[in-house]
């Protein structure tokens, strides 16, 4: 159900301690841990507490909840002392989704072309 921890979802697993992660921020309702394999200086992964699959299915089902993801992202970009930094959800497969767990992907510290691959 949607909300519910996964037993088969790293980032439910992360966010229930099972799995390690070096956790940057934490709020009530989310988490932000670098990404284990960064693209950047900064590579910072925000993530709600709950499951939901992708964005899509966050903005629809809890909208409170992707606004407090938003929140942190820009938390996060503030922490990190980023004038520009990415934003990104990969929101299905083809759009390079690979963990069926909504998160956002801050990204900065170096120059970012656009538009991305
Ligand atoms: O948008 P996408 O679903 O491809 O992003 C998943 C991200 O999760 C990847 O950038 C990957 O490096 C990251 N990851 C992680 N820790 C893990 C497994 C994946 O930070 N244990």
């Amino acid at each position: 159900m949607a909300g519910e921890p996964q037993d088969d979802c790293l980032f439910c697993k992360i966010v229930g301690g099972q799995v390690p992660a070096t956790v940057v921020r934490e709020t009530a309702t989310t988490l932000a841990f670098r990404d284990i394999n960064p693209q950047a200086p900064t590579h910072v992964l925000v993530i709600p507490k709950a499951h939901h699959e992708n964005a899509a299915a966050l903005a629809a089902a809890a909208p409170e909840l992707a606004a407090d993801v938003l929140r942190e992202t820009r938390a996060v970009a503030e922490d990190e002392q980023l004038d520009s930094y990415r934003t990104v959800f990969n929101t299905g497969g083809g759009a390079g989704q690979t963990v069926w767990h909504a998160h956002a992907h801050v990204i900065g510290g170096r120059g970012l072309e656009w538009p991305p691959g």
